[in-house]
């Protein structure tokens, strides 16, 4: 039976291909076939391939509250925060054949399909937002994990010093470059960098060429209730060759004699002004056994090991990176203090870079990083 229907619908088709009108007729039936195969596997591909936001789900640890949207797929995107709005932009159109329920702080979720773009309205005003994407993994969803807290942290304050200024100029470079618009000049670019960031607030103890006592730096601190301080400086050597990035933290005892050195040239400073600082030593040197004291060295020391860790692959750094030493500015009781040297005015290489804006920037840049790292290593850890 099979063997007699083969033939016939060869015939049909040798019958077919011999009339010309025919001939037509079949060339039109092929086509059609093959669109109709083509169309078929749009279809296949679209259902493999098409992303759905398959669902929408709601939880907090602490203060953090999370938002999942979980996809078929993985997708990238871009996203706005606003006051009470986050707004994702998607590189591919996404579907949404649900209406998802909204819970908690979300009050509303609309999916534009012409901008492929997902908003969430929120009931309250959200703060300190983390939109992030894990990728699809084996039994998971590809998920767009939104944390946000509904209360306003307090911003850090950074209190940044330009060392010297006015009639004392710190060091003068051997390009005749003077140590106190160097520091200048990245304390007005930490201060720029800063103001693009919503959690940080950075003054400055001078945003002019004028002479400033060391404790008037360390008051300034103070009385703005800092949660750390950095003191920013250029050192100078007899030694030309020597050259990098040294950072300082406050010791009774100098971790050598040329970080003691340093240190009473930058304390001199004062003596500029007829104050000297020296008589305050053994008072505070009594103080620093104070466990706050402690507290306040150890988290100097934290400071410096993160922004070791951020100068380190582009910076060239003294061996012996952090030292430390007796420096009047860094005396605050309860404010982590950090002075950083950030290259030689005595040596060529390290003096073109100071002076140049490009080494100015990225210096920025990195103490910036070091800084927002430190915080959040410590929110983290609950220190
Ligand atoms: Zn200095």
């Amino acid at each position: 039976m099979a063997h007699k229907f083969k033939k016939i619908m060869e015939d049909i088709d040798f019958f077919l291909k011999k009339n010309t009108i025919c001939s037509i007729t079949y060339f039109f039936f092929k086509l059609i076939h093959f669109f109709k195969f083509i169309f078929l596997f749009i279809i296949y591909f679209n259902q493999a391939y098409s992303i759905e936001l398959v669902n929408l789900r709601f939880g907090s640890n602490g203060e953090i509250k999370r938002i999942v949207l979980d996809l078929s797929q993985d997708t990238s995107f871009n996203s706005k925060v606003f006051d009470k709005r986050i707004e994702i932009f998607f590189k591919d159109e996404i579907e949404v054949k649900k209406k998802f329920t909204t819970k908690n702080d979300l009050s509303e979720i609309a999916y534009n399909k012409k901008l492929k773009k997902l908003s969430l309205n929120f009931n309250k005003n959200i703060f300190s937002t983390n939109i992030y994407l894990l990728k699809k993994k084996k039994e998971f969803h590809s998920r767009i994990v939104i944390d946000y807290s509904s209360k306003k942290k307090k911003r850090k304050i950074i209190i940044i010093d330009p060392g010297h200024g006015g009639r004392d100029s710190g060091a003068v470079g051997i390009f005749k470059n003077l140590e106190k618009n160097i520091t200048l000049k990245v304390g007005l670019l930490l201060k720029k960098r800063f103001e693009q960031t919503t959690n940080y607030k950075v003054i400055l103890t001078r945003e002019k060429d004028f002479f400033l006592k060391l404790r008037s730096r360390t008051r300034i601190a103070k009385k703005n209730n800092a949660d750390i301080f950095i003191s920013l400086h250029a050192d100078f050597h007899r030694n030309s060759r020597a050259r990098g990035i040294s950072l300082y933290t406050l010791s009774e005892r100098a971790s050598d004699k040329e970080a003691a050195a340093l240190a009473r040239r930058e304390n001199k400073s004062d003596l500029i002004d007829g104050v000297d600082l020296s008589e305050e030593t053994s008072e505070v040197t009594s103080i620093l056994l104070d466990l706050t004291k402690r507290d306040t060295l150890n988290q100097s020391s934290l400071l410096v090991k993160f922004l070791i860790k951020s100068f380190k692959n582009d910076f060239n750094l003294l061996q012996r990176t952090h030292r430390s030493a007796g420096f009047a500015v860094l005396k605050s009781l309860d404010i982590p203090s950090v002075l950083l040297e950030m290259g030689y005015l005595s040596n060529k290489n390290d003096s073109k870079l100071l002076i140049s804006e490009d080494y100015q920037r990225k210096l920025s840049d990195k103490i910036v990083k070091a800084v927002i790292n430190y915080f959040n290593w410590k929110e983290k850890n609950d220190i």
